[in-house]
């Protein structure tokens, strides 16, 4: 069955879609964190962080670039930001479709508990 993020990436449920390209999408999240809280999605399906392979490689540096691009399109670059890739229960994964986390428009807690 289709992930939330497969049906976004399908256009079957609506999202605030901020970038997009042949291999990502990238979207606002539905419940912000921050000022500043974008989902970096891969169209291809990988459940979690633990499913990567070397062939991989080349599209989770490329959703790093992507992070900074829209970083420094929300004014952030400078002020900071935090990029989290959450895996299986204990790391807080709640959509099991890979995803990086874009952070920032405040000041980020460390540890984040
Ligand atoms: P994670 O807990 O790391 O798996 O992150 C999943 C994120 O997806 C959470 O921050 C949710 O708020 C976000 N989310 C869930 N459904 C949607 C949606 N329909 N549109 C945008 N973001 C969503």
């Amino acid at each position: 069955m289709d992930t939330i993020f497969q049906k976004i990436i399908k256009r079957e449920i609506p999202a605030d879609i901020v970038y997009e390209d042949k291999d990502i999408i990238a979207f606002n999240d539905i419940n912000p964190q921050a000022p500043i809280h974008i989902l970096i999605v891969p169209k291809k399906i990988i459940e979690t962080l633990n499913d990567i392979n070397e062939n991989d490689e080349k599209l989770i540096g490329r959703m790093f670039t992507v992070a900074k691009f829209l970083a420094k399109k929300n004014n952030i670059s400078e002020t900071g930001y935090r990029t989290i890739f959450n895996c299986n229960d204990d790391g807080g994964q709640t959509v099991y479709h890979i995803h990086l986390h874009l952070l920032g428009g405040r000041a980020l807690n460390w540890p984040p508990g």
